[in-house]
Parts: C-alpha cells; sequence; structure tokens
C-alpha cells in the first residue's frame, strides 16, 4: 500500500508527498515531531504536521536566513539563533570564521536528537566549538539580555504553539535591546500567498516596524512551504540590507553556496506590487 506524508495548507489545499518509509515519530511536550523518507524530497522532518525541512529544498531556506545578514555585515561575531532545532542555520554560521560564538536557543531537545539522528545534513554543524546548545525558550532567554548579539536570527515554526510568542511586539522589543549597535535581527516572516500566512505576516513586520528603524521584507522559493513564496524579515537599528551591502566583501571570503549569491541579495528585496502593498497597508 502506498503511504502518503499529507500537509493541509489551507483548509481547501493540500500537499502531500510519497513516502518511502517513517523512520521516526516522537511527541514532546510541545509539539509532534516526525522523520519520513521520501525519493522526491529525500528525508523530511514534519513538525505537527508541517513540513520544516527536506533534504532536497532546505538549502534555500538556510542560506536565505543566514547570508543575507552575513553579507551585509561581515563583522558579525556573536549570534543568537532562536529555534532552528534541526541545525541548518547553525550549519551555515559556522561556515564564517569571523563568528567567535553561537547560543543556539531550540525549546525542543527532540527536534535536535530526531535531526542528529535522521538529518546529519542539517544537524552538522551543532558540534562545533563554537555553538552552545541551550534547550530552552527563546522568548524567556532573551529578555534582560543588552547589547549582546550582533545577529538574531529566529529560525521558528509558525505563530502556534511554543512558536506563538517569538511574534510579539515585546518579544521584537527584547531582541532591539539584545543587539549590538549594529546588530540585525532576522525573523521567519510568513507567506504573502494564502490568506491565514499572509495575515500572520503583515501583524509580523507591522510589529517589527513600530520597534526597528530599518525593516524590510525579503523573499524565496522553497517549493515544500504553502505557495512555495515566503518571506524573511531584516530588522536593524543602523545597517541596511541594500544600501549598506558591500557584494565584493563576501564574495572575496569565497563561500559556495547553492542559492544565495550577491545579486540574489539585492533581487530579493524586490517584491512583487501585491506584496508591497499588503505590507504598506500594515
Ligand atoms: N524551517 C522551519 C519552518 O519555518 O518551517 C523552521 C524550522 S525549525 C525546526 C523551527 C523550530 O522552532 C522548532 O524546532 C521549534 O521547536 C522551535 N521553536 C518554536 N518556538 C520556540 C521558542 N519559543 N523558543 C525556541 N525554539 C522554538
Amino acid at each position: 500500500m502506498e503511504l502518503w506524508f499529507t500537509e493541509e495548507q489551507t483548509d481547501n489545499v493540500r500537499f502531500s508527498i510519497k513516502v518511502k518509509e517513517h523512520l521516526f515519530t516522537g511527541k514532546s511536550d510541545f509539539q509532534q515531531v516526525d522523520v519520513f523518507d521520501t525519493d522526491e524530497f529525500g528525508k523530511v522532518l514534519a513538525i505537527d504536521g508541517l513540513f520544516m525541512v527536506t533534504e532536497k529544498d532546505e538549502f534555500v531556506y538556510h542560506d536565505m536566513i543566514t547570508h543575507v545578514a552575513m553579507a551585509t555585515n561581515p563583522q558579525i561575531k556573536n549570534v543568537l539563533v532562536i529555534g532552528g532545532g534541526d541545525g541548518g542555520t547553525v550549519r551555515e554560521l559556522v561556515r564564517y570564521k569571523g563568528i567567535e560564538h553561537i547560543d543556539f536557543v531550540e525549546i525542543d531537545g527532540l527536534v535536535i536528537k530526531a535531526s542528529r539522528e535522521y538529518l546529519p545534513i542539517t544537524a552538522c554543524g551543532m558540534d562545533d566549538e563554537r555553538v552552545d546548545i541551550l534547550v530552552q525558550d527563546g522568548i524567556e532567554f532573551i529578555k534582560g539580555k543588552e547589547n549582546v548579539y550582533d545577529l538574531i536570527i529566529v529560525d521558528s515554526t509558525d505563530p502556534i504553539g511554543p512558536g506563538e510568542g517569538l511574534f510579539t511586539y515585546e518579544f521584537y522589543e527584547n531582541c532591539k535591546k539584545a543587539l549590538t549597535e549594529n546588530g540585525i535581527l532576522i525573523n521567519q516572516n510568513e507567506s504573502p500567498y494564502y490568506e491565514g500566512n499572509a495575515k500572520e505576516m503583515k501583524r509580523a513586520h507591522k510589529k517589527i516596524k513600530e520597534v526597528f528603524p530599518i525593516s524590510e521584507v525579503y523573499q524565496y522559493i522553497l517549493p515544500t512551504y504553502p505557495s512555495g513564496h515566503w518571506l524573511f524579515g531584516f530588522a536593524s537599528k543602523k545597517l541596511h540590507p541594500v544600501r549598506d551591502f558591500k557584494p565584493e566583501v563576501w564574495n572575496s571570503l569565497g563561500l559556495k553556496t547553492k542559492y544565495y549569491n550577491t545579486d540574489i541579495h539585492v533581487g530579493a528585496f524586490a517584491l512583487p506590487t501585491y506584496v508591497r502593498e499588503m505590507l504598506d497597508s500594515e
């Protein structure tokens, strides 16, 4: 009998992948974690029935969540990653020799454990000696921190369950305090396409815009996320991701990437008119 994993993307849309083997299933205090093996997308990590990472397209997400900020400020030394339990974001960060320390704060030890076992392709950077793995709630962790991080990456699930508080005004205020003068905040900013995601996208952007003087949104194409059209937020007290970007500095590092390049960096901030209008209307 054929086995398919189906994500309910909206009440009217489903996305399914044929499964070769259901490798892992477990329930933590926070969520349901599953790993599947598939012919088309390789191994797939799902949380609460939603696609998180697939071996085939994770490079898009992890390139865009890390390199845009790192290329805007190549001096970044101290980093906080909240969420991202699969390790893909940390894997990209540890490629930068200039980074001295990464606090990797993931609320769910089960996601880290399952990723280490079944997704070494993303988890492989976690053992770098500059990485401190802290199994904690990022919302609590950030409280009271001042002028510590050059970069905060919020690699979170959607604004439901444990991820909900990562989309609040108070959380963004705490991030601003925790950042250094040139600090950058990158956040998972949902999708403009389907109404449910778009509502969250607008809410997140509206709040970040109120907190940070520089707040932009950039896009990327991820086949396994609803509609395939997804966004990250870029916020900073001082640095603009396009005006302050020096492509030649990043290119001189000689890092090989499969999705990110310095043209995509600039192009990703050029948003379709309907997305601009949505963001401006907030
Ligand atoms: N690429 C993914 C996506 O958007 O579909 C996100 C990947 S990552 C697996 C998301 C992680 O955020 C999960 O492992 C989840 O446990 C973690 N997370 C959710 N809320 C959190 C919180 N409050 N503090 C720290 N980690 C959190």
